[in-house]
């Protein structure tokens, strides 16, 4: 779900109070679960030493328990794997209150191959996303769309328990659930309202209380709805993005709009923003789902002025990707290096991105907040849903941040004929 989208149109509703209380329901249910593929033994996120015996261990912050969505590395057990082959299961259902429109391998196609790519491009490889629609017509639920009740910030129970479970009952003769790790309803667009309205989509992620098909719960499943077509003319380009951001949910990832809208992150994260121009997830996240190598990580945790070399971050190879300043257990500002490549599309200043991750903040009340090195510009982008003031938010060689509290400085030094920054840290008063 993206509520932050929502208010760029005066017209769509808010709810992101609910919409938030939805996900963490969802997610609350996933406490000790396990994989839910048999035979995949990996669990999501990077294969994390030991926090006492690697130098990165003081970056590796973590949340308290309660939270449900949290930020910290390791993620939990339960999700989906987020590295090697992800095999994504799609049933494209339709209602008899609302028949699918044209065919259902379309509704896949407004999806495939972008997301697949999408997927590719952003973990330099080492995510081989692979969706199959092993059902290629409409699959006809038995009630009418009405009677599950489906509303934005609908719990799981009783209304999507019941869906799953028709879905579940209606696929199985075609379908060994085993064979998936994560599930896709594409929902026929005319069912429920339009995008530009109120958002549906909706992911239940790690929820080993869910239906149990073929011998696995079906513990983590996205939902799209309807088509979030922002009107300029580019659905067919930028549709998609729902999907990976739902399933960013499914391998872990926490939403980082807030009741108040993109403002925190602005378009530098698909799980802030999943409308308008493509855009690419924080190397905060990349590491989180192990897309990073430990040596592409730098932990700046010793006091004095350490040096760091940043590349740009959706530059495959080599290189520094994410400069880690822990504050503190569940607290740090993370540095990364971000052009106009690859997925960042709506990239209108290339800098180094400074923000702030706070592991014991849940999903949807910020768990992470975008450092402004231009306040009150406006920014520099005039995108449509690109959230315009953070657009020019990075640093240039030459400025610097500094958080008081802390002690902890940042300095952009300078960049070097490749566009590699080379960047400063001081810690101490
Ligand atoms: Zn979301």
């Amino acid at each position: 779900m993206q509520p932050s989208s929502r208010r760029i149109r005066p017209r769509r509703r808010t709810a992101a109070l609910v919409s938030v209380t939805a996900l963490t329901l969802a997610v609350s249910t996933s406490a000790g679960s396990g994989h839910p593929t048999a035979g995949s033994t990996s669990a999501a996120g990077p294969v994390a030493p030991a926090a006492g015996t690697s130098p990165l261990g003081p970056c590796m912050i973590s949340g308290s328990t309660g939270v449900q969505m949290s930020e910290g590395i390791p993620t939990p057990t339960g999700y989906a794997r987020s590295t090697g082959t992800v095999r994504a299961l799609n049933l494209m259902v339709d209602f008899s209150d609302a028949p699918g429109q044209g065919r259902a391998l379309d509704r896949f196609g407004e999806f495939f191959p972008q997301t697949t790519d999408w997927f590719r491009t952003s973990s330099y490889g080492r995510l081989d996303y692979r969706p199959q629609a092993p059902i290629g017509d409409w699959l006809r639920m038995p009630k009418p769309f009405k009677e599950y009740g489906i509303e934005r910030g609908a719990p799981f129970d009783p209304g999507y328990r019941e869906l799953v479970q028709d879905i579940v009952s209606t696929a199985d003769p075609k379908v060994n659930f085993q064979d998936y790790d994560l599930l896709n309803v594409l929902i026929t667009p005319n069912a429920g309202p339009s995008a530009l309205d109120t958002v549906l989509s909706v992911t239940f992620a790690g929820n080993t209380e869910a239906p149990v098909a073929d011998g696995v719960p079906v513990a983590n499943a996205s939902f799209v709805y309807s088509r979030q077509d922002d009107g300029s003319g580019t659905y067919t380009e930028t549709g998609y993005r729902v999907l990976p951001h739902e399933n960013g949910h499914v391998f872990g990832l926490p939403d980082l709009y807030t009741q108040d809208g993109g403002g925190a992150v602005g378009h530098w994260d698909i799980m802030s923003e999943d409308w308008g121009a493509d855009n690419d997830l924080l190397g905060w996240h990349k590491w989180k789902l192990g897309w990073l190598d430990d040596s592409q990580v730098s932990c700046a945790a010793s006091p004095g002025t350490t040096e760091h070399v940043l590349t740009p971050l959706t530059e495959r190879g080599g290189g520094g990707k994410l400069l880690f300043v822990p504050v503190d257990a569940k607290t740090g500002y993370a540095v990364e290096l971000r052009t106009q490549a690859g997925n960042d599309e709506a990239v209108c200043k290339t800098g180094v991105l400074i923000y702030k991750v706070n592991a014991d903040v849940d999903t949807g009340h910020g768990p992470i907040s975008v450092v402004d090195s231009t306040k009150d510009s406006g920014g520099c982008t005039r995108s449509p849903n690109v959230h315009a003031e953070l657009s020019d938010a990075p640093f240039s060689p030459g400025q610097y941040f500094k958080d008081l509290d802390s002690g902890i400085r940042v300095t952009i030094a300078g960049k070097d004929p490749k566009g590699n920054h080379r960047v400063y840290v001081t810690r101490g008063p």
